[in-house]
């Protein structure tokens, strides 16, 4: 509720700023917006893409939609060719958050608005704005899950319990913002002894994971299982993605983890996908963060008429994200832990997914 509410003030703020003109941009036809994603590895940023095409084209917009393939070269380039298009808008879902400080400097001297989507454009003065989820909050949902499940918080666990961390790839803004969060939760514990990383890695650069890649997260917990725990049990893992979740619990399985007498540590995870969620149904994966990506788009696309129409968009933050070069206002929507008890009523009451694709 507390997200439709803020969703409704985003609209109406939005319309509001769009007076009523029906110009649509550079004169002639329909305006046009260039929308970039990272890859189609992730189902969700296959919706991504899909849910900001349906939008745009309701405000009347041509769009253009590239995927980059996790491929940083190319992303740029198919920036590049969309500003050589002349496009109104560009909405960039990043890559390497750092790679676009020279093209993003093409845009802004052909007077292209440009909007960071989900993932922060880092070291360039051209990014707009930003219409992102609460990412300190979806590392501290992370987190929370793990030391209240382990029963840290009210006191019925009884340490010490063993942890391992997992942070996302190190180009994409977004993973310091989950990894310091959970941390803030977890290092309290870590350090009164309640919590062990037996591994001994717990500094971001440790833990990074690039691309966000599930296979290269089950061959980390798969070592890290071989070096620390042959003799220990470990009892839970911060992973900060539901592709590298499936990854590390099969590293798990490999080593034992799953039968009766051995469980599965408590694993988190990100993005409600399909195939955690069958997890967390089937009692493997513990939890997920579920970030409503058609609101993402909405309130994106909302943004995106605004600029287009030379009005301020709605924000609601204007002091968490420094890109090096300014402080970028944003707007930033709620992310919601899930797990087994409440995936019913926020996952499938809310329509973002139907019980069929659950089967
Ligand atoms: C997004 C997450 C996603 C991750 C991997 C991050 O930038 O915010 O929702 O899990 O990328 O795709």
């Amino acid at each position: 509720t507390t997200v439709a509410a803020a969703l409704s003030t985003v609209l109406s703020l939005s319309l509001a700023g769009c007076g009523e003109s029906s110009d649509t941009g550079s004169g002639g036809g329909a305006a046009s917006v260039g929308i970039v994603m990272p890859t189609k590895v992730s189902q969700r940023w296959i919706n991504d893409g899909q849910n900001m095409v349906d939008e745009l084209k309701g405000f009347g917009y041509k769009t253009t939609l590239k995927y980059a393939d996790n491929d940083p070269k190319t992303q740029v380039a198919q920036v590049e060719a969309m500003i050589a298009d002349g496009v109104d808008a560009l909405v960039i879902a990043s890559v390497d958050g750092r790679a676009f400080k020279g093209v993003l400097g093409k845009a802004k001297a052909a007077h292209i608005p440009v909007i960071s989507y989900d993932r922060l454009i880092l070291g360039s003065d051209a990014v707009d704005y930003y219409a992102t989820f609460d990412n300190v909050k979806v590392g501290h949902q992370q987190a929370d899950f793990l030391v209240e499940r382990l029963g840290l918080v009210n006191g019925t666990g009884k340490g010490p319990f063993t942890v391992e961390l997992f942070a996302g790839s190190a180009d994409d803004n977004n993973t310091r913002f989950f990894y310091d969060a959970s941390m803030e939760v977890l290092k309290p514990y870590i350090e009164n002894g309640d919590l062990i990383v037996r591994s001994g890695d717990t500094e971001l650069e440790e833990v990074t994971t690039l691309r966000w890649d599930g296979v290269a997260a089950e061959k980390r917990m798969n070592k890290v299982l071989d070096s620390d725990y042959t003799d220990q049990t470990l009892d839970a893992v911060l992973s900060p993605y539901d592709g590298m979740s499936i990854g590390i619990i099969k590293a798990l399985k490999k080593h034992g983890y799953g039968v009766p007498g051995k469980p599965l540590p408590i694993v988190t995870g990100q993005d409600a996908e399909v195939p955690s969620i069958k997890s967390i149904i089937g009692g493997e994966q513990s939890q997920t963060v579920y970030k409503d990506t058609r609101e993402l788009a909405l309130v994106t696309s909302y943004m995106v008429n605004s600029v287009v129409h030379g009005k301020k968009p709605a924000i609601n933050d204007t002091s968490t994200y420094d890109n090096g070069e300014k402080v970028v206002p944003a707007y930033l929507l709620e992310p919601v832990s899930v797990d087994k008890g409440n995936y019913e009523s926020v996952l499938l009451d809310s329509g973002y997914l139907k019980k069929s694709d659950l089967k």
